[in-house]
């Protein structure tokens, strides 16, 4: 998102507001640990910070923000920023009905869970995607709250229900690590695939297509691809509203002498 909004600085903002200077927005990120994109490799957290110092986006380390009141973030290094513009990306927090035995909830709220995505404490309870922690020992934190996650455990809990109906035996769920992208900007992005980590060009390209074979429906997918194809030659985006300072017209006097 910092990313995306240092290119909408770069190349639309001199576009639509030819009267300021860009300089003037100031983009910032906060990040409260020492290093971006924490769950992927070390190259693509580095890979990542490199991109978006290019893009000039100021990013604190080891810096979280401690309050805001609308009109000036401060941080925990007491440091001031003024701003009308926060967005708060600080992680996903799971939702579920009333009624659940808080000491099965764990960090984020989600709700702890053996391998079979069974709620612990309960025999008809299950639990699938951002909202279980899926506590192993392999996997101590539970697996990343992603979409991959989510849509293996739908595909195993299906199978799962019908096995229970016929009475038949269950494995526990294997979590498949189809590894991870994320895009910075354009032609900027990091992939970790299994042994294979890159960045730059190849990495976005990936991104690109793997996003696009994601959107459902093949008339979908060419629409998106078409804009997508405008948009990285052109840098056009086709709906926005742009406000210019208001001057009065000249009064016109048709008063005749
Ligand atoms: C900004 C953002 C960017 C992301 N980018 C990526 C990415 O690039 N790649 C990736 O793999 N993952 C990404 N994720 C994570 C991914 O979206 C989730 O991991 C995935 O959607 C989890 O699926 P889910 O079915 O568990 O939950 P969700 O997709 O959140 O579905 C839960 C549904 O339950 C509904 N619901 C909530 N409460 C109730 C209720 N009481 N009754 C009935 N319905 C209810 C919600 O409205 C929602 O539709 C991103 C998440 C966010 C927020």
């Amino acid at each position: 998102m910092a990313g995306a909004l240092a290119e909408f600085r770069k190349y639309i903002l001199p576009k639509d507001y030819p009267e300021y200077p860009s300089s003037i927005m100031n983009i910032y990120l906060i990040e409260a640990i020492d290093e971006l994109l924490s769950t992927m490799s070390d190259k693509a957290s580095s890979k990542t910070l490199e991109y978006l110092k290019d893009l000039e986006v100021k990013v604190l380390l080891n810096e979280s923000v401690s309050n805001y009141d609308g009109s000036q973030v401060v941080t925990n290094c007491d440091k001031i920023i003024l701003t009308k513009n926060l967005t708060r990306t600080a992680g996903v927090k799971g939702q579920f009905p009333k009624g659940i035995d808080k000491k099965h909830v764990v960090k984020g709220n989600r709700l702890k869970t053996d391998s079979f995505l069974m709620v612990e404490g309960y025999k008809n309870i299950f639990a699938i995607g951002d909202i279980a922690a899926v506590i192993t020992e392999e996997t101590p934190k539970g697996h990343p709250q992603v979409a991959q996650t989510a849509i293996q455990q739908g595909k195993y809990l299906g199978n799962v229900l019908l096995k229970i109906i016929k009475d038949e035996g269950v494995n526990p769920f294997e979590y498949k690590d189809k590894g991870s992208l994320a895009t910075v900007g354009k032609r900027k992005a990091v992939a970790d695939l299994g042994k294979f980590k890159f960045a730059g060009y190849f990495a976005w390209l990936l991104w690109s297509v793997v996003h696009l074979l994601s959107i459902s429906g093949f008339r979908n997918r060419l629409m998106v691809g078409f804009n997508w194809a405008v948009s990285y030659f052109t840098y056009e985006k086709s709906n926005r509203l742009i406000i210019r300072n208001f001057k009065p017209k000249p009064s016109v006097n048709n008063t005749k002498k």
